[in-house]
C-alpha cells in the first residue's frame, strides 16, 4: 500500500471517463476538470487501474460527464471487474440511460451505483437539471434494482430548493432498499455566487439525524463520513466545505477524462499527464513512477490551523 506525505493510504481512484453529459445541473462542479474532448480508449483505463493496484487501490469509481453516455462503457466495466485486486468497482450516474444499460453493465460485474437524483418534484428536477427526465431516472434506478445491485441516491442538499424535501428523500430511499448520501454543495472556483445563495449548512440536518438515529458509524477510510442507520434506512452525510477532518481521511485520488493524475478535486496546478506518455510507448514502470510522484502531491486542501 502506497501513503502520501501526510500518511493517508491510498485506497481508491475517482476516474472520469467522460465530460460529455446529457443533463446540465446548475450545481455540477465537473469533477474539477478543465475543458477537454479527449477521452481514454477503455484499455488505457484498464491499464491505468492496473498499475494503481499494485499500489493497493482497491475501489474504484467511474464519474464524468455522463459515464453511461460512453457507447463503450459496458466494455469498461468488463476490463475493470476482471482486474484482480479491485474489490469494489462502482459508477456514478443522473440514471437517464440506467434503464437501458443496468442489465449489461450488471453482467459486466459492476454491482454497485451512485445516482444523482436531488428531489421527487417535477418542477424542481427541472430547475435543477435543465430536463424533465425525472421518470426516467425512476425507471432506471428500479432497474439497477431488478439487476440486484446497490444503489445510493447522491442528494447534493441545497437551500431554498430542495433542503425540504431531506425527509421525502429518506423515505424514498427506505422504500427502494437503497441509501441516500447527503451532500454538502461545494464551492468551487467559478460558483462563489451560486454558493453564497444555496450552500445550506448541514449542521441542522447532522442533529435531527443523530436524534432519530438507531446508531452513527464512522466510515474512517471515507473521509469520515458518518452513516447513520434509521428505521429501515442509511443515511450519509458528505460534508467536504472547510473540513479538515474530511481532507486528512482522504483516501483516493482522481483521474481526469483526458488521463492526468489529479490528487485534489479542488485543484487544477499539481495534475499529471499520463495518457501523453502512454500513447508514445511508456512502459509500466514508468507510469508506475508517475503514478507514485502523483501521490506524492496529495496534500489536504483544507488543513489543520496551527497549533
Ligand atoms: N453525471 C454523473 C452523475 O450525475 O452522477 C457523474 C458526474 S457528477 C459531477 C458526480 C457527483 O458530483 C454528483 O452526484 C453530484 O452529487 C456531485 N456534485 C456535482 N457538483 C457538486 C457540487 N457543486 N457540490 C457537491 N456535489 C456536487
Amino acid at each position: 500500500m502506497i501513503a502520501d506525505n501526510f500518511g493517508r493510504p491510498l485506497t481508491g481512484l475517482r476516474i472520469s471517463v467522460t465530460q460529455r453529459c446529457n443533463l446540465n445541473c446548475i450545481y455540477c462542479h465537473k469533477e474539477g476538470e478543465g475543458e477537454s474532448q479527449l477521452e481514454m480508449e477503455p484499455e488505457e483505463i484498464a491499464r491505468i487501474i492496473k498499475i494503481a493496484t499494485h499500489f493497493g487501490v482497491k475501489k474504484v469509481k467511474i464519474t464524468g460527464g455522463e459515464p453511461l453516455i460512453r457507447d463503450d462503457i459496458v466494455n469498461i466495466i468488463d476490463r475493470l471487474a476482471k482486474l484482480d485486486g479491485i474489490k469494489d468497482l462502482s459508477i456514478t450516474t443522473n440514471a437517464t440511460l440506467l434503464k437501458e444499460k443496468a442489465k449489461e453493465l450488471a453482467n459486466a460485474g459492476l454491482d454497485r451505483v451512485n445516482v444523482s437524483l436531488d428531489t421527487l418534484n417535477p418542477k424542481i428536477f427541472s430547475f435543477i437539471t435543465k430536463s424533465d427526465f425525472l421518470n426516467t431516472v425512476k425507471e432506471g434506478i428500479a432497474e439497477a434494482i431488478a439487476q440486484k445491485m446497490l444503489v445510493k441516491i447522491n442528494m447534493v442538499v441545497m437551500r431554498g430548493i430542495n433542503d425540504a424535501e431531506v425527509s421525502a428523500m429518506l423515505e424514498y430511499a427506505k422504500n427502494i432498499n437503497a441509501t441516500l448520501q447527503l451532500i454538502e454543495l461545494l464551492r468551487t472556483s467559478s460558483n462563489q455566487e451560486f454558493f453564497d445563495r444555496y450552500h445550506n449548512d448541514m449542521t441542522q440536518i447532522e442533529k435531527i439525524l443523530e436524534i432519530e438515529a438507531t446508531d452513527v458509524l464512522t466510515r474512517r477510510f471515507m473521509h469520515n463520513r458518518l452513516v447513520y442507520i434509521l428505521d429501515g434506512v442509511k443515511a450519509e452525510i458528505v460534508r467536504p466545505m472547510d473540513n479538515s477532518e474530511f481532507c486528512y481521511h482522504c483516501t483516493r485520488m482522481r483521474i481526469t477524462s483526458d488521463g492526468k493524475f489529479k490528487p485534489c478535486l479542488m485543484r487544477n496546478d499539481n495534475l499529471i499527464d499520463f495518457l501523453t506518455p502512454m500513447r508514445a510507448g511508456a512502459t509500466d514502470d514508468q507510469l508506475k513512477e508517475l503514478f507514485r510522484q502523483a501521490v506524492m502531491l496529495r496534500e489536504p486542501f483544507y488543513k489543520k490551523p496551527k497549533e
